[in-house]
């Protein structure tokens, strides 16, 4: 069973919202697009499901970008989603790395910035301080200091019959303010005792029903969560332009072509000279529709 959903849901009489969400295809996507060390799959995993479960809290139209940055051997892990639940992600590492390492050993002295632009208006980046364990950890704490409200985040990794998964949880009190500590304890407790492999498979009716069936829960529908790498072949070419003209004919001279890779994908754009030179003329001729 593959299912790559973002389900979100409410305690009506608690005063607590929840999400989970689950990935297998989106997950196996990304950490296919390199060879990468165990652990570092793991953590982009992670940050993958953060910004799945960061993006059912979107009220606008636009993206969000949830970006580890880091002296240590891993210097970069990015993952992108938007409100359509469309997501990609890459990173970066040299060396070897333990299969155990902690997101401390990879990023070193490192931060996670958080990025939200929406389609119209202003964009709003956020720093995060490493302080925590682990990702969930660190986000419980960014969501206690930016919206200062009580937060619990579960997230795991693994495989089932040989298939990468990654899935989460969070529980959140609602703004308004009206639910109890108590309440809110009970459900972290609840919801402290689900297993991976109840979190892999399990449909979300009947995951929170064993996690829950004493209390009332409002499911919503379910949306749908995919892969998806924005570039093409247009905004390569609009790439290529920005570049200074002689630095671009020496690449041409030495190599026949000019070549742009796709981190995020894996994709490879190459423009041969008559392209090269199409490109410009229609650049400089203030004509910024390419083909
Ligand atoms: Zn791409």
């Amino acid at each position: 069973m593959s299912n790559n959903v973002l389900n979100r849901y409410l305690f009506e009489d608690l005063s607590v919202r929840g999400e989970l969400v689950q990935l297998d295809e989106a997950y196996q996507r990304i950490i296919s697009s390199k060879e990468y060390p165990a652990a570092l799959q793991k953590l982009l995993g992670e940050l993958l499901v953060s910004t799945t479960l960061l993006t059912a809290t979107l009220k606008f139209e636009g993206s969000i970008t949830m970006q580890l940055q880091g002296d240590g051997p891993v210097s970069l892990a990015v993952i992108n989603g938007d409100h359509d639940q469309k997501i990609r992600g890459v990173a970066r590492w040299e060396g070897d790395i333990a299969e155990d390492a902690s997101i401390h050993d990879m990023m070193g002295k490192g931060y996670l910035v958080i990025t939200l632009e929406p389609k119209k208006g202003e964009r709003y980046q956020g720093i995060v301080a490493l302080e925590g364990d682990n990702l969930a950890q660190i986000l419980e704490g960014y969501f206690a200091n930016s919206e200062q409200l009580k937060t619990r985040i579960w997230i795991r990794t693994g495989e089932i019959e040989g298939q990468a998964k990654a899935a989460g949880m969070l529980i959140q009190v609602m703004p308004d303010g009206t639910g109890s500590a108590e309440d809110f304890e009970h459900l972290e407790q609840l919801t402290d005792t689900v297993k991976n492999e109840e979190l892999f498979t399990l449909e979300a009716n009947e995951l929170l029903y064993r996690l829950y069936n004493q209390e009332k829960v409002r499911l919503f529908d379910p949306q749908p969560v995919e892969f998806h790498c924005g570039c093409s072949r247009e905004r390569s070419g609009a790439a290529i332009v920005t570049i200074d003209r002689a630095e671009v004919n020496d690449i041409l001279a030495e190599l026949g072509s000019i070549s742009l890779h796709c981190d995020y994908c894996g994709t490879t754009y190459s423009y041969d000279e008559a392209e090269v030179s199409e490109l410009f003329a229609e650049a400089n001729s203030g004509n910024k529709t390419l083909h």
